[in-house]
């Protein structure tokens, strides 16, 4: 059985294909952007239809954090809008029996009752810094939950939290927090400078979900899971940046002062996902933040310190 993975460059895409390879898939193929534009309809269609696939993950996105996001609108909606509807339609034309479509908890409403009920989507308005890449992923939703109405097709989408671990993106300006924090933080070590500065307040609280954790999710959900409404996925937990921060600080060992950039958006002010749902199928989350983290900085060290930037922004997925 083939299992096509799009996004396959990305920080979701490369965890999947890991967690597919260590469940006993034999037969994955990968789709980074560079080898297959799924922006493009026809080449989405031709590189779908010569892989002939039974089962396709979709973790193929533009994606980025508050500042790429709320700087790129446009990118944000129109790129994410063509991968996913391209990508759906070819593997309709394909006869894809088992679609994974992989979304992001900022689909929720900007003040939705925290934990984040899944039910919660669409009662109320969006935070303004990523509705646009909002707006995308729940058109998403509805193209899986469509072809499932018109086609009875067996496809789900999951909404995972907050992402991170290896292969993810520590360019400064369009990366989240956590990367960012870590290449800020270590340094800011190396040179023995005596402040880190940290977008906003401080006080946004966030849930943090290893990426190895979310890729053994997707594999367990396309067995577990056949339903049209989304599926949060995450630890139900969440720390203020400020507490990140503080974490990521003793992580590559900074003891100098944090400032806060009160210019810099804060973004949503919590989005914390109940993960009752998932639970309740059997799933849970094995990384903790702490050993996460140490385990991306080692990696960090390993494969992106002292050479610039990290990964490119268009083949990973989600926020
Ligand atoms: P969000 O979850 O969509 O808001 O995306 P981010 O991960 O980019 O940002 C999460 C929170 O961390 C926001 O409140 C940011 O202002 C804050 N933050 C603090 N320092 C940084 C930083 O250096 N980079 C990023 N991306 N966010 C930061």
């Amino acid at each position: 059985m083939t299992v096509l993975v799009a996004g396959s460059g990305g920080l979701v895409g490369s965890a999947v294909v890991r967690a597919l390879g260590a469940a006993g898939f034999s037969d994955v193929v990968g789709a980074r952007s560079a080898q297959v534009d799924l922006r493009d309809a026809d080449a989405a269609r031709e590189f779908v239809t010569a892989t002939a696939p039974a089962v396709v993950v979709d973790a193929a996105a533009r994606v980025g954090g508050i500042a790429a996001n709320n700087a790129r609108p446009v990118e944000f909606l129109h790129d994410n809008l063509r991968i996913q509807a391209n990508l759906l339609d070819a593997a309709h034309a394909a006869d894809v029996s088992r679609v994974l479509f992989l979304g992001s908890s900022c689909i929720y409403p900007k003040f939705a009752e925290q934990p984040i009920r899944e039910d919660s989507l669409l009662t109320g308005p969006l935070e303004a810094t990523n509705d646009a890449y909002a707006i995308a992923k729940i058109a998403g939703i509805m193209g899986v939950q469509s072809y499932r109405r018109e086609y009875d097709r067996r496809w789900i989408s999951a909404m995972p939290t907050n992402l991170y671990g290896p292969g993810d993106n520590f360019d400064l300006e369009s990366s989240h927090v956590l990367p960012a924090l870590i290449r800020k933080f270590h340094e800011a070590h190396v040179a023995g400078d005596a402040t880190v500065t940290v977008w906003g307040t401080g006080t946004p609280r966030r849930e943090f979900l290893h990426v190895d954790d979310l890729a053994a999710a997707c594999v367990h959900l396309l067995e577990a899971y056949d339903d049209p409404a989304p599926i949060n996925v995450g630890t139900g937990e969440d720390v203020t940046i400020a507490e990140l921060a503080s974490l990521v600080a003793a992580t590559v060992g900074f003891s100098g002062e944090i400032v806060y950039d009160t210019s810099r958006p804060d973004g949503t002010p919590r989005k914390v996902l109940d993960v009752s749902k998932i639970a309740s199928t059997g799933w849970k989350p094995r990384i903790g933040l702490a050993e996460g983290l140490a385990s991306t900085y080692r990696w960090y060290l390993d494969n992106v310190a002292g050479e610039g930037a990290g990964a490119e922004q268009m083949s990973g997925v989600v926020k």
